[in-house]
């Protein structure tokens, strides 16, 4: 005997008449007094069970004890529904099967939820995953992952790249956040760091002559948890030999489009738009803005040099935005709140209540200056006023903001784009110097590598991001192959001889023995899919993921471990037994 011959969802009209075994979930049972009608769930869909005691007494005292979720197997005879039984909500509405023999395969206890349930409490969802992975939504996302993930593996076939497996206990990666460290019990005192991403192997690969490198890699990195941030993630990682930068965005935008064909959707049109860093910095704030909707920010420097308002006069910088909305008091102060969380001082704004200009700095300012500010009819003018990062920062925060919060966006459109052009170079927080700002081994571009030295704020590298509704995709650079650059990129970030052997004397020697020139890129596989889901976040479609946190609630890792482990393997918490806690 075979558990299924047929599953659920596959029958139509076309079945009836056929016996089929069917196995699956109980996704709901209604008795009628005496009939008894199960909706029968497996991955494809749901069927009706109808079990009728004249038909057999065996299946109907089987089907008394049934409840949601028990595992059932029946046996029995499609037929055709009488009309006024037909569901027309339903794929498999036109028929039902008459049950011969009904089989309570496993049982299930009371359930923490049930599985249409709206808004049950993300941290239950996921202490049950399990059940949660039931629904139509899990189900859904995660064969949307896989078929996104399938789609890419067969492209990249098809391209040439080969994949290629890099270690995950390595020497820390530097991609800008924090390592995961692992001890190891044979070398006491010693760490591994699991890999932030592949990328040192990766071109290793490449020095190695395999020309054509990927891998749908996991990469740790501990950073706080988001929306679009979790401690281990997937990316499409890939590495080519002899390409300039079209040549890796080409093979990006085959991907995305091989993802969107394999789901039945319209690709988004290619080439997708190649954007300046310095030019959507100024525009949008960002660099990787949504371009959904406009709500551009424009520049009020030049009108504001001799401002009879201060704050105006003396800042390097002021720009604005024009929002479609004539704020109240309340939200121009929650306004103000975010604003303070970019950095801002405060929120300077001229507020058009239906052609009433409404502002507690009108009147500092002249007849050209509130000609120039003031928007159209029921619009509030937002300003920010500071040097040129913090400006940027505060409207960026604030127009993304604002794009959700008065929903700009075009929802029935998908917006792709590429940010080029970045500086290579950018100012440490902490320290006066200078870091990088993708990762330390990405080239110049053209004609600027002898500055890399004298005037490193000036150096453009040739890094660029992939972007889709305003979330970033992935990076990725063409990467420096000289050993002498790459040590001279060192040095600007600090970085002497003896630091540079120490850390990274293994790539500076593989640099030295003929090193093809290369680029690269990474796509996170969970960020995609999210937004081809429509999901607000990636937890949505990875299948057992963490909360805020840090902690899994399904087995309530991490957990304290015992002196006696923690010995063995050399270490020794610093955090006393009493001061643990268990956030969930
Ligand atoms: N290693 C980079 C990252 O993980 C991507 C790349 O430059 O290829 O973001």
């Amino acid at each position: 005997m075979s558990w299924r011959d047929t599953m659920c969802g596959e029958l139509t009209a076309a079945d009836v008449g056929r016996r089929v075994t069917v196995a699956g979930w109980a996704d709901t049972r209604r008795d009628h007094g005496g009939l008894v009608f199960v909706d029968l769930r497996d991955y494809t869909g749901k069927v009706q069970l109808v079990v009728n005691p004249e038909r057999s007494k065996q299946a109907a005292e089987e089907a008394h004890d049934v409840r949601n979720e028990f595992v059932l197997q029946a046996e029995g005879e499609v037929v055709a529904r009488a009309p006024e039984a037909v569901n027309p909500n339903l794929p498999t509405g036109q028929i039902e099967v008459q049950v011969d023999t009904l089989r309570i395969v496993s049982r299930s206890t009371p359930l923490p939820f049930q599985l249409d349930e709206e808004n049950v409490d993300e941290t239950l969802r996921l202490r049950y995953r399990w059940l949660d992975m039931r629904t139509e939504r899990m189900q859904r996302n995660l064969r949307i992952s896989h078929v996104a993930v399938a789609a890419i593996r067969r492209r990249m076939d098809e391209l040439g790249f080969i994949d290629i497996w890099t270690p995950s206990m390595t020497k820390g990666t530097p991609e800008g956040a924090r390592d995961f460290l692992v001890p190891v019990r044979l070398q006491p005192g010693n760490f591994f760091a699991l890999a932030q991403s592949p990328q040192l192997f990766k071109q290793l690969c490449m020095v190695g002559g395999m020309d054509r490198y990927y891998q749908i890699a996991t990469c740790w990195r501990d950073e706080d948890l988001r929306a679009d941030r979790q401690f281990e993630f997937r990316q499409l990682d890939l590495e080519m030999s002899f390409v300039e930068r079209e040549d890796v965005l080409d093979v990006l935008e085959q991907c995305v489009v091989a993802s969107f064909e394999a789901l039945g959707r319209e690709p988004p049109p290619r080439p997708f738009p190649r954007l300046q860093f310095a030019d959507v910095m100024l525009r949008y704030g960002s660099d990787k803005p949504d371009l959904r909707f406009g709500l551009e920010i424009q520049d009020a420097t030049e009108i504001t040099r001799t401002s009879k308002f201060g704050v105006f006069a003396g800042a390097p910088v002021v720009r604005y935005l024009v929002a479609p909305r004539a704020f109240s008091r309340a939200e121009l102060g929650r306004l103000e709140e975010i604003a303070k969380e970019w950095g801002a001082k405060g929120l300077a704004y001229l507020v058009n209540d239906g052609g009433e200009v409404r502002s507690p700095i009108a009147k500092f300012l002249s007849e050209d200056e509130l000609a120039a500010f003031t928007g159209e009819p029921n619009t509030t003018t937002l300003f920010a006023a500071a040097d040129e990062a913090t400006v940027a920062r505060v409207l960026g925060g604030l127009r993304t903001h604002l794009g959700r919060e008065l929903d700009l966006a075009d929802r029935e459109t998908d917006s792709f784009a590429w940010t080029l052009d970045f500086p290579l170079f950018e100012h440490h927080e902490e320290s006066e110097g200078w870091t990088f700002v993708h990762h330390p081994f990405t080239a110049p571009v053209a004609g600027d590598e002898h500055r890399i030295e004298s005037d490193p704020g000036g150096v453009l590298g040739q890094h660029y991001d992939l972007i889709w509704n305003g979330w970033e995709l992935g990076s990725g650079s063409i990467r420096i192959h000289e050993a002498e650059r790459q040590e001279a990129v060192f040095r600007v970030m600090g970085m002497g001889a003896g630091e540079q052997e120490a850390k990274f004397k293994f790539l500076l020697d593989a640099l030295r023995m003929g090193a093809p020139p290369h680029g690269g890129f990474a796509m996170g596989i969970e960020r995609f899919v999210a937004l081809l889901a429509g999901e607000p976040d990636i937890r949505q479609v990875i299948p057992f993921p963490k909360v805020a946190s840090g902690s899994d609630p399904l087995t309530g890792a991490p957990t304290p471990m015992p002196d006696s482990v923690l010995k063995e393997l050399g270490i020794k918490s610093a955090v006393e037994e009493g001061a643990i806690t268990r956030p969930v």
